[in-house]
């Protein structure tokens, strides 16, 4: 099998951006959230990877991707953020991996058990979380978790929501705060355990991460026709495009339907900025400026994905320029 759409990932990036995290989490250990097929990349492929580099804890959405991920690493263990439905019941008590418990009723269908959880306590985003104050007697707490809502900005309700974590009374193994962008916070956030995604995978959550974070991610398409347009025609829907002198064509094997969406049009670039993105982005499309370049039928093509600049030119956000990569890339 040969797709014209390929996505080249880069191990070696993968876990020198682990290895700092890890390193910046101090004494805490540091984990891996791998929710949304490991934000892109594979969420298989991205557990083998930081498993043999020494990352233990791994974060996944919902049971449908634990059972996907199929047996963990040896030492390895995987917590389910969204914790557990009835109808999750029987995958989950069968499972090695354990839920995070959300809400009272969650607590009620796990309790019996007897079974090790997590523990989601709401300490101030009003998303997913138990309130401090909710019965959590009787669970056998492994790690006790919050998650913080501003920890990309200097926002005093990081402050403000570690002060309430540390308030818990609740007892745990271990506990956890941060995110990738918490994470560059500083060590009060680390406690015992941390909980990085964005960062893992390349992208910047915070200035203090700039120069110590690798791009992971590289899309690669193939060229699948190339022409001249003359001065004056127009190229592509909505004829948008329209140059002023004769212009060499490449249109490549990648667009919307890939997450390459249309926030790119007249944009993205290629080639590491070498080829712009001309004209809109069709479903499975893009068009691009190869003036001056010998650039033919066939040959592959980077498409510009360093994710910080990438999110600046489309408008789309760090953690959607990865979660949407498509499922037609070969994965490589
Ligand atoms: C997704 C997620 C993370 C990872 O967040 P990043 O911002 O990608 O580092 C950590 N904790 C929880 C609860 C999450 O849902």
């Amino acid at each position: 099998m040969t797709a014209p759409l390929r996505l080249r990932r880069d191990a070696d990036a993968l876990v020198a951006n682990w290895r700092w995290l890890a390193k910046l989490s101090g004494p805490a250990a540091c984990g891996a959230a791998i929710k949304a097929d490991g934000y892109g990349l594979g969420a298989r492929w991205v557990l083998e990877t930081l498993a043999r580099a020494g990352c233990r804890d791994f974060f996944v959405a919902t049971w449908d991707e634990a059972v996907a991920l199929r047996a963990l690493p040896d030492g390895c263990t995987l917590s389910v953020l969204h914790g557990v439905r009835d109808e999750d019941m029987v995958v989950a008590t069968a499972s090695a991996a354990r839920p995070v418990l959300n809400t009272p009723a969650q607590v009620a269908r796990w309790r019996p058990t007897g079974r090790s959880c997590d523990v989601m306590v709401d300490t101030g985003m009003n998303r997913l979380g138990l309130s401090p104050h909710d019965d959590m007697s009787g669970l056998r707490i492994e790690t006790l978790m919050s998650h913080l809502a501003c920890a990309d900005e200097d926002s005093a309700m990081n402050e403000a929501q570690c002060a309430a974590f540390i308030a818990l009374d609740t007892p745990a193994q271990r506990r956890s705060l941060a995110n990738s962008a918490g994470i560059c916070l500083g060590l009060d956030y680390a406690f015992g355990l941390t909980r990085p995604g964005l960062a893992l995978y390349g992208g910047i959550p915070r200035a203090e991460a700039v120069g110590h974070i690798a791009q992971v991610a590289f899309p690669e398409a193939q060229v699948v026709q190339v022409r001249r347009v003359p001065a004056g025609n127009t190229v592509g829907y909505g004829a948008t495009f329209r140059p002023a002198r004769d212009t060499d064509v490449a249109v490549l094997n990648i667009g919307y339907a890939d997450g390459y969406l249309r926030g790119f049009a007249s944009r993205g670039t290629c080639g590491g900025g070498r080829f712009p993105v001309i004209g809109r982005v069709s479903m499975d499309l893009i068009a691009i400026d190869i003036s001056g370049y010998d650039v033919g039928e066939g040959d592959w093509i980077g498409v510009d994905y360093d994710l910080p600049s990438a999110g600046a030119r489309s408008g789309l956000s760090q953690y959607e320029l990865l979660a949407g990569l498509g499922r037609r890339f070969f994965r490589c």
